[in-house]
């Protein structure tokens, strides 16, 4: 999709916030620092619009971007963030739990990895969470950063997390990607669209 509209429509910390409009919408998850900021703003087209994180973690709403008017992009706070309380993240992780298990409008999941290191246990646990039967989305699982690593290596790398998140080929599918060359992003693009068309 060539993008040129994109709306920064809310910060939402429950669901009374959550917007109206009946759009499908695609969350994207990862650890802080994996490069979430940077692939939402290759795929729009955007140098920064949505926020690169200068503070990991700091992030603690959901925040919704409409694009397109067709579709949000829902930024949700990365995982792992060690400077929260934990009663913060424990409340935070609720609101995320409710939102990713009962969302009606959400079609799909993208999560992030980083491509030159093996899934941590977060990630993992992440992954088997979003394609359990407690929400069973579709997930697209992208490695990125994928410019730090020769592309001799990338057949291996995508063989490596697959094994490590004991990857479930009926509910996923599997990109490599690098928000410095873009590469991957039509790829993204054409998942993306074919959920909101789901
Ligand atoms: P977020 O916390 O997940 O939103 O991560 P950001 O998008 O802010 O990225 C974290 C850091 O990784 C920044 O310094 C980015 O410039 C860098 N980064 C993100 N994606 C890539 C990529 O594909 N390639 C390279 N080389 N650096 C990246």
């Amino acid at each position: 999709m060539e993008v040129h509209q994109v709306e920064m429509v809310m910060s939402a910390v429950r669901e009374a916030q959550y917007p109206t409009d009946g759009l499908p919408e695609v969350a994207f998850v990862g650890r802080s620092n994996v490069g979430k900021s940077s692939l939402t703003n290759v795929l729009i087209n955007r140098k920064s619009f949505a926020r690169t994180s200068s503070q990991p973690g700091k992030t603690q709403t959901l925040n919704f971007y409409k694009v397109e008017n067709k579709v949000f992009f829902v930024d949700v706070p990365g995982y792992g963030y060690a400077k929260v309380s934990k009663k913060a993240r424990e409340s935070f992780a609720i609101m995320i739990g409710e939102y990713l298990r009962k969302r009606q409008p959400l079609k799909g999941i993208v999560q992030l990895v980083d491509a030159r290191h093996l899934p941590s246990k977060e990630d993992i646990e992440m992954y088997n969470w979003l394609t359990s039967d407690d929400i069973g989305l579709p997930v697209l699982v992208v490695a990125t950063k994928a410019d730090k690593i020769s592309r001799g290596k990338w057949n291996k790398v995508e063989a490596d997390i697959k094994r490590e998140l004991q990857f479930n080929a009926e509910l996923s599918d599997f990109e490599i990607f690098s928000a410095e060359t873009k590469h991957g992003k039509d790829n993204v693009w054409d998942w993306l669209e074919a959920r909101m068309l789901d």
